[in-house]
């Protein structure tokens, strides 16, 4: 069955682009963690909707990644195919609509509307990642959401015995007219608010929890609703695991030094989580995703 999985997927999308025991730090923003059973690389829609068909014949788990900049892979890798989403393009709907394919990088989206002279997404840039991976987790910038802006999105869905899994394909996001050199300077702008702000010179897969939210989180009277200002208040800033430490520069930022695990990782996260705890009575949710370990912090 697995042979004739990989012939299939091979024959689909082409051999190379199909591997085995792959390794995916390369395909990661924190630059760790270990191999996937099977990668597949997927540019459009069509070889999403082909990959996700052979492999639910198959009874082969799937998991989807886009730019690898809000996951930790488990040093021992990931079971069954990963799909990862990358490329394609981005089209005009109409006057206030565009498409963009779930594998454009968020970036790209952002070059794409400043040339093409169309408003509301300019803030965006320097978000690492693509579409998908935007659309999936809601990326979030300066108090705004990306959903705000997106009209529809499609989906293939897949459910079966071994595994459900909801791939975004493309979405439909809202635009207006604008002068590509104001666009340009907001965009300008949200790049240097990153670069004062958040540790880009190491490899990270960005904030790795939420914010608390204060209608569910009882926040202590004086501290800021900031997972980054309760880890530091923790006394955690700097805070090492191995080669893994809390940012500087952003203390709800964990960087890899050079060299770092997901062990790691995962014990310094679990550092914060107890000490914030400890400190402040709050219990801080991951905004990560974790792909590869078998705890119930398994893929999608
Ligand atoms: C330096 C740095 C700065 C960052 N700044 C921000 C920020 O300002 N705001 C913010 O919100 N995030 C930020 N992030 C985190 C990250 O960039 C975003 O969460 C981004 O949207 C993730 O997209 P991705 O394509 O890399 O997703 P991945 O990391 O590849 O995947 C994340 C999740 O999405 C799922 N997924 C990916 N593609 C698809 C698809 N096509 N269909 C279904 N599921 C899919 C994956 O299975 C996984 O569960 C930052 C990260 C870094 C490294």
């Amino acid at each position: 069955m697995r042979d004739d999985f990989a012939v299939r997927l091979k024959r689909a999308l082409g051999d190379d682009r199909v591997a085995r025991d792959a390794p995916l730090a390369p395909f990661t923003t924190f630059k760790l963690g270990g191999t996937a059973d099977w990668l597949v690389l997927a540019h459009r829609a069509d070889d999403v909707r082909r990959a996700l068909e052979i492999a639910r014949d198959a009874g082969v788990p799937v998991t989807l990644l886009g730019g690898g900049s809000n996951v930790l892979v488990s040093d021992r890798g990931v079971r069954g195919v990963v799909i990862r989403v990358h490329g394609g393009d981005v089209r005009q709907l109409g006057v206030d609509r565009i498409r963009a394919d779930a594998g454009v990088t968020i970036n790209g989206l952002v070059r794409w509307t400043i040339a093409h002279g169309c408003a509301g997404l300019e803030m965006w840039a320097g978000t690492p990642g693509t579409v998908g991976g935007a659309i999936f987790g809601n990326a979030h910038f300066r108090g705004r959401l990306i959903g705000e802006l997106v009209v529809q999105a499609e989906l293939a869905s897949e459910r079966g015995e071994v595994l459900s899994v909801e791939a975004v394909l493309s979405a439909d996001f809202r635009v207006g007219r604008g002068d590509a050199a104001a666009l340009r300077a907001v965009a300008r702008e949200s790049l240097a608010y990153r670069k004062r702000t958040q540790p880009l010179e190491s490899p990270s897969a960005g904030c790795i929890f939420q914010n608390p939210d204060p209608s569910r989180d009882r926040i202590p009277d004086g501290i800021p609703a900031s997972a980054g200002a309760l880890v530091d208040r923790a006394g955690l800033k700097g805070a090492r695991e191995g080669a893994a430490r809390v940012s500087m520069t952003h203390a709800n930022f964990i960087v890899n030094e050079g060299g770092a695990t997901a062990t790691d990782v995962r014990r310094l996260i679990q550092r914060c989580k107890d000490g914030v705890r400890a400190r402040f009575g709050v219990e801080l949710r991951e905004e990560i995703v974790f792909l590869g370990f078998d705890d119930g912090h398994t893929a999608n």
